[in-house]
């Protein structure tokens, strides 16, 4: 297993996209990514994250609520596949939603994470999906 330390050297410098309607939720996944030196980008609806994403073409990872006011994050998700296939989407599913799964990878998302977020795991699937990049 890879350090902490090195899976965060990966990670330093690369542009994030959180996007969470959730307070609590959203200042806690900024605190992990803070302490692994990523540039944080926040979005609280779809619909602020599709503009960030159209505006900031070089973020490197968006981290995408599905249940979000304006525009949900399967609608967000198309919007943003109009204008680049390189940013990796990864959803952020609430936990025991088993037909989310499918639904989500056939939706186009890279990947997937279960809440609760656990600070390891985030930062292993964000390293993880930079490299299949
Ligand atoms: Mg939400």
């Amino acid at each position: 297993m890879l350090s902490e330390s090195m899976e965060n050297e990966f990670l330093k410098g690369k542009k994030i996209l959180i996007v969470e309607d959730d307070q609590s939720s959203r200042l806690y996944l900024n605190k992990i990514l803070e302490r692994a030196g990523v540039v944080i980008m926040n979005a609280g609806d779809g619909q602020e994250a599709v503009d960030a994403a159209i505006n900031n073409p070089d973020i490197d990872i968006i981290l995408m609520d599905i249940q979000l006011p304006v525009l949900d994050g399967y609608s967000a998700l198309i919007k943003i596949r109009e204008v680049s296939n390189d940013m990796v989407v990864i959803a952020q599913t609430a936990y025991g939603l088993l037909g989310d799964k499918e639904k989500i990878l056939n939706a186009g998302f890279d990947d997937y994470i279960i809440k609760p977020i656990l600070s390891q795991s985030l930062i292993d699937k964000l390293v993880v999906n930079l490299k299949k990049k």
